[in-house]
């Protein structure tokens, strides 16, 4: 205990080298292993433990034993491969690192403990003060608030892109323009960007292109198929997918998640254990779950496309969205939200909402249960009209979010509350 200060000196040394050894934990170990989504997902597992279990046991521990001081020496130094202490890795979200590495093709990711921890754990890696961010006008309404009121703070400024105006996109790039951030579809709205021509753009910009993945998950589609650097998701929707738990994850070039992991280890926005056991689960069924799910929603918007009390209808895989050839060639389904225009205004909206009976009136999506919800007059209630039309939302817009009940009894809940509700 007498060399006590320089002790401690030289542990947060070796803590330092300590971070290369870290990062193989992190990357993806299994990258596309099997041929198949699937399988991938389901088979993609930490080792087993002398138990042989079947099923990846939960990791609950903050810290990792060492049996002794050489041990613990052998680990600072690298020489030995191992968990220290679950603010920086453990075995469950290892393991659930590994398959979204896996299911978007990544090389390397970091869990997270929500989606906008991911979301803002990376700009704050990314960006430098005096560096310039562009995004899109309809991003997540979190997103939205970091970008325009918090990264100005750090004086990282922004520029938003005009989605149906992509020829002026090159005269909003700036010399330090750094980080191009989109999501598709967007949220509420469910319009779509051109992957293809984003990761074109990017690169010809020299841009780190980021894609917040949420929506479609990479069974819909895998943006770093088309350049995407990092892939952005909230766990807390169709990844767990039964409203349990919150959760985060970026996954991307192994370079930058590097960056991210060294920059969160000490800031400390790490995934917990459990929600990462939960999630991990949770993967084994994206596939049928996502299946379901836009097999529901397709049939819904078709319903609603032909309803008296509905003036417009948004769904990717509908004939009738004006980016349905965008949606053919990116995404292998519609996915499971659905946005439509209620006859009526944001009154009517109100009463419809009030008249839902079955399906749930709450604040998430990608739930196992159908979700509605009226933006004008709830989540986006406090902007301007002008405001809501700029980031896609219409007074009379309803999102749903479908779920896995069976379709009829979907259909009845909304059947009975347009009955219930007059324009
Ligand atoms: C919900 C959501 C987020 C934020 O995720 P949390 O887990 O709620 O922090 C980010 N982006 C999109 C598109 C979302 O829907």
């Amino acid at each position: 205990m007498y060399h006590n200060s320089s002790r401690l000196e030289s542990i947060l040394d070796m803590n330092f080298t300590y971070l290369q050894k870290t990062v193989r934990i992190i990357e993806g170990l299994s990258m596309k292993k099997y041929k198949h989504f699937e399988t991938n997902a389901i088979r993609t597992q930490i080792k087993t433990t002398h138990e042989k279990e079947h099923a990846s046991p939960m990791y609950l521990t903050s810290s990792f034993v060492f049996d002794d001081a050489e041990e613990m020496r052998a680990t600072f130094a690298e020489e030995i491969d191992r968990n220290t202490y679950s603010r920086f890795t453990n075995p469950n979200t290892t393991e659930f690192i590994d398959k979204m590495c896996a299911l978007e093709g990544a090389e390397a990711g970091y869990a997270t403990a929500t989606g906008m921890a991911a979301v803002f754990s990376t700009f704050a890696t990314l960006l430098n003060a005096g560096d310039h961010l562009l995004s899109c006008r309809s991003i997540f309404g979190s997103s939205h608030s970091v970008i325009t009121k918090f990264l100005p703070k750090y004086k990282i400024e922004s520029t938003y892109l005009d989605l149906d105006d992509t020829d002026n996109w090159q005269e909003k790039v700036q010399p330090n323009s750094k980080v191009l951030f989109i999501e598709t579809p967007t949220n509420p709205g469910i319009e779509l960007i051109d992957l293809e021509f984003a990761g074109a753009f990017a690169k010809k910009n020299n841009l780190i292109l980021i894609v917040d993945n949420c929506f479609a998950t990479p069974y819909l589609q895998q943006p770093v198929e088309y350049g995407a650097d990092l892939v952005i998701h909230s766990a807390t929707k169709y990844l767990d997918g039964q409203g349990r738990v919150m959760g985060g994850m970026i996954v991307g070039r192994a370079d930058l998640i590097k960056e991210i992991y060294t920059f969160s280890r000490s800031t400390g926005p790490a995934l917990s254990p459990f929600n990462a056991w939960v999630l991990s689960k949770s993967l084994e069924t994206l596939a049928v779950r996502m299946e379901k799910h836009g097999e529901n929603a397709l049939k819904l918007a078709e319903w609603l496309e032909a309803n008296e009390h509905v003036e417009w209808v948004r769904y990717p895989f509908l004939p009738s969205h004006p980016q349905h050839e965008i949606a053919k060639k990116q995404m292998r389904s519609g996915g499971g939200m659905v946005c439509f225009g209620i006859k009526g205004g944001v009154e009517r909206g109100r009463q419809f909402l009030n008249s839902i009976e079955m399906c749930s009136l709450t604040a998430n999506l990608g739930d196992t249960r159908t979700i509605v919800t009226h933006p004008a007059s709830t989540t986006h209630a406090r902007l301007t009209d002008e405001e809501r039309a700029a980031t896609g939302i219409a007074p009379n817009l309803i999102r749903i979010s479908a779920g896995l009940e069976h379709i009829e009894d979907i259909i009845a809940d909304l059947e009975q509350a347009f009955g219930r509700s007059s324009d």
